[in-house]
């Protein structure tokens, strides 16, 4: 019960109930699950399974693998999904890509969810797959932002092909941002690092008191350890003390933003300090050591300074997205025959999701959810026999895909920079400068289009921050069309290609994001509107219901 209480008031009120609810019901089984699977839960000294606090959470109730629960639960599912595979019982096929969804009319004329054109990325071949239902779990957006947590090739591409065919998208600007991250140190990075919540447990969050201090560490006068207690404002549990510094997220990000505006941020200015010189105290050197050694050692091999000694400075980083493909109780989209499980899908987490429901939401839809819905949809499936592949509905499908792929490789294709005549055969040197100056790589765009929605659409978002996004989006998607240019061929191996298509879809989702951002006038979880705030800065919520 605590457990659904805490992620619908987490969540801000914005997540489906029955959903949550059932979530909840079946938490324990997922942990039997992940431990049958072999997954090496933290147990306490008599041998039972050992949890902790998470963010957003009062009670002590999250299992845990040290500072490696998701790494954990990932290992456990893929070595059960590796024994199936041995088994003959699922084909894997690496290296292939979903580019668009086959939707085609039934006898009765119900559009269905009916197979995927897939792109071979070794080969380049578009390949068909025919189906009685497709499930798509293909994560999450949050690399529309560029800078993320997420993995660089995690893309909205799956997800977006069937929203173009007709699937519902929902809430998709409502995006975590995750406030343990590791600063942004540069123009050239590519990656941002998560510092697992878990040492919010432990670790206390402050910046100095006074602006000088701020001021005389950013100079490099100072540094945190010249800052006396008194001078410390350790502003979450001087702002909520129920929670402290486990509060949840959202509200953990933006308290971390408000006090950098306001000048007393850290390091470049955009940092606050996570500091375990208590908990060493309290505790002991070699505890801290034992709960989160493999941290530590993590955070001073990307900063070079010892967390042991000198408190980590971290900042908020896009994590996570609570939007997706709308579902219904039972995972299935809008599209009859298309279900969207995990990350990909909107079901589970409202406006803000809380520390480690993610994987918990994903195990509990691929193994105690889909298996019963599923079989609900293909009772009624039963009469139909094989589907086919040699259908117009598969031509058509696979004819929107090589039109994109020719329209993206054309671009700085007909100046001789790419497309069929790859990039080997440009012009001799000077022309090609020439020609490089007008045109530029995916990333050149990517990056851009991450520095307007963080901008503009991150943390805090106004009306009119969203009208500037949206036309910056918008003039910046126009000019991709005209001067990106994808190397190599589309017939071979292209990495280039893969990330202008992913490209190409987060520029849509952009516009998507904006706009919901925009129709949404309220503040809840990760969508925070400057206009709608309480007299303290914390969310105002539509009480109205009608965001819901
Ligand atoms: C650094 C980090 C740490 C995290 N730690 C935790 C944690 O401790 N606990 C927790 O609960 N959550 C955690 N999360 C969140 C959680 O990991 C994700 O929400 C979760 O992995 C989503 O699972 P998923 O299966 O829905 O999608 P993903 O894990 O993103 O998997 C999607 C898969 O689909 C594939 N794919 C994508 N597009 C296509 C396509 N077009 N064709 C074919 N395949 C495609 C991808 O290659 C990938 O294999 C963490 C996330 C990050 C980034």
């Amino acid at each position: 019960m605590r457990l659904f209480r805490d992620t619908i008031k987490g969540g801000d009120y914005r997540a489906r109930e029955a959903n949550v609810y059932r979530l909840a019901e079946v938490s324990g089984d997922i942990i039997d699950q992940c431990v049958a699977q072999g997954v090496p839960f933290a147990r306490d000294y008599s041998g039972m399974l050992d949890n902790r606090s998470f963010g957003g959470a009062q009670v002590s109730r999250t299992f845990y693998a040290r500072g490696q629960t998701g790494q954990q639960l990932l290992l456990g599912a893929y070595g059960a999904l590796s024994r199936e595979i041995s088994r003959g019982t699922v084909t894997l096929h690496t290296r292939s890509e979903m580019l668009d969804l086959v939707v085609d009319n039934d006898a009765q004329g119900v559009a269905r969810a009916r197979g995927i054109i897939v792109r071979n990325m070794v080969t380049g071949d578009l390949e068909r797959y025919a189906a009685h239902a497709v499930v798509v779990a293909s994560g999450g957006y949050g690399n529309v932002y560029y800078l993320s947590t997420n993995a660089m090739n995690s893309n909205v591409s799956a997800a977006w092909a069937c929203h173009r065919q007709g699937a519902l998208f929902a809430n998709p600007c409502y995006v975590q941002i995750h406030p343990t991250c590791i600063p942004v140190h540069g123009d050239y990075q590519s990656k941002l690092t998560l510092m697992s919540e878990s040492l919010r447990n432990d670790g206390r969050i402050w910046v100095p008191k006074r602006k000088e201090d701020a001021e005389a560490i950013r100079r490099g006068e100072k540094g945190p350890n010249d800052i006396a207690e008194e001078d410390r404002d350790y502003y979450l549990e001087r702002r909520y003390p129920a929670f402290g510094n486990l509060v949840p997220r959202d509200v953990a990000s933006r308290a971390a933003k408000e006090r950098c505006d306001a000048g007393y941020g850290v390091g470049t200015g955009l940092a606050v300090y996570l500091d375990f010189r208590d908990a060493i105290q309290r505790l002991g050197r070699d505890v801290v050591e034992q709960k989160y050694g493999n941290l530590f050692q993590m955070y001073q091999k990307i900063v070079d300074t010892d967390p042991y000694e000198e408190p980590m400075m971290i900042y908020p980083a896009v994590h996570y997205t609570m939007g997706g493909l709308w579902v219904d109780y039972e995972l299935q989209t809008t599209i009859p025959g298309l279900f969207a499980a995990g990350e990909a899908n909107f079901s589970d987490h409202g406006a803000n999701r809380l520390g480690a429901s993610a994987l918990m939401q994903g195990l509990a839809d691929g193994y105690f959810v889909l298996p019963y819905t599923l079989q609900n949809y293909l009772a009624d499936q039963i009469y139909v026999g094989k589907v086919e592949s040699n259908t117009p509905a598969f031509d058509a499908a696979e004819q929107r895909v090589r039109e994109r792929i020719e329209r993206l490789m054309g671009i700085a294709g007909k100046s001789g920079l790419s497309g069929d005549s790859g990039i080997s055969d440009a012009p001799a040197n000077s022309q090609l400068s020439t020609l490089n100056s007008q045109f530029h790589s995916v990333d050149h765009y990517h990056k851009a289009l991450g520095r307007i929605m963080w901008e503009y659409c991150g943390m805090a978002r106004s009306k009119e921050s969203l009208a500037t996004a949206a036309q910056k989006v918008a003039e910046l998607e126009d000019d991709f069309y005209q001067h990106v240019c994808v190397p190599g061929t589309a017939d071979s191996m292209n990495p280039e290609l893969e990330k202008a298509w992913h490209l190409a879809d987060y520029f849509e989702l952009a516009r998507l994001i904006v706009a919901d951002a925009t129709q949404r006038e309220e503040s809840c979880g990760g969508h925070f509107r400057v206009e709608h705030q309480t007299a303290d800065g914390e969310t105002l919520r539509d009480l109205s219901l009608i965001h819901i």
